[in-house]
């Protein structure tokens, strides 16, 4: 059965900047769309393509904290460098996703990567946050660094498209990072007239960002920059690209566990916030400069 669309949500009007670098429309958590609504997936920020002029000062956000879930660094246009507390540090190229999961907390920084900067040029980016479920909240942080080279991929037949596939299981294939929820992620590109169907569990909360082009969903017609929510009823899903589209597609399994939210920290109740900024504000997530 296709999965039916809840509703197709426009681009925000409005982009709102994180840092001096990412000039991102928050799609996630959205007008009358809360954290449970599509529950792993917590926050979506996409930089919509956008041109930086060249720059001697680095843009970007200096040194802050995430706690209790995970951040996915989506990059398509545009470097990101980042270093964290764990003394790790790493640049996102074009195609390469960084899936860095906070656990018990972190601090760490994200500028736009220095040679990037200097140059400036079009920069494309998501970033999404997943939820981690209660028991896995403390997990020590760490990192998974996905380069396009070692994505695991689909390529379509007649050279019509490829499917990266970032997390979960796409048609069979199995997608690159580690995750521990059932999370699907596949980052979709399709030429005009391209087209993939594929079947995602009916209870799943599975949503679809149109990066780029524009595309036919199970029949309706997505804009760029358009968000697709998909009720929880169906499974099937088809994309028929109207021009050379980007989509990005994500399904997870629902937590089903309270959410308690404070910027970037994220736990099941309002104590264990309360403890998480004490943890913060005493040193307990490391240094940083
Ligand atoms: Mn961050």
């Amino acid at each position: 059965m296709k999965k039916e669309i809840e509703r197709i949500i426009a681009q925000p009007s409005e982009p709102g900047m994180v840092g001096d670098g990412f000039r991102v429309y928050n799609y996630l958590p959205g007008a009358n769309i809360s954290q449970q609504r599509t529950s792993p997936f917590l926050l979506l920020d996409f930089n919509a393509e956008y041109v930086f002029g060249p720059s001697d000062h680095i843009r970007g956000v200096g040194v802050h904290p995430h706690k209790g879930f995970e951040t996915v660094t989506i990059a398509y246009k545009g470097s990101v460098a980042h270093t964290d507390s764990s003394g790790s540090s790493g640049v996102i190229n074009p195609g390469d996703v960084q899936w860095m999961t906070a656990g018990s907390g972190i601090l760490h920084k994200e500028y736009h990567e220095q040679a990037y900067s200097k140059k400036g040029g079009p920069f494309e980016m998501v970033q999404l946050w997943v939820n981690l479920p209660k028991k896995d909240k403390s997990t020590p942080a760490h990192y998974q660094a996905i380069t396009q080279e070692q994505m695991s991929k689909v390529v379509l037949p007649g050279d019509k498209g490829i499917v990266n596939v970032i997390a979960g299981t796409f048609n069979g294939t199995k997608g690159s990072a580690q995750t521990y929820s059932p999370v699907n992620l596949f980052d979709i590109k399709l030429k005009k007239g391209g087209e993939i169907t594929t079947n995602l569990p009916s209870e799943y909360n599975t949503a679809i960002l149109l990066v780029n082009g524009k595309a036919k969903v199970n029949g309706e017609i997505a804009n760029e920059h358009s968000f697709v929510l998909f009720k929880n009823a169906g499974e099937e899903i088809t994309i028929t690209a109207i021009e050379d589209s980007v989509l990005l597609v994500l399904s997870g399994e629902p937590l089903n566990e309270p959410i308690a939210s404070y910027g970037p920290f994220v736990m099941n109740t309002q104590q264990e916030i309360i403890a998480s900024i004490e943890e913060f504000q005493s040193g307990k997530f490391g240094v940083l400069n």
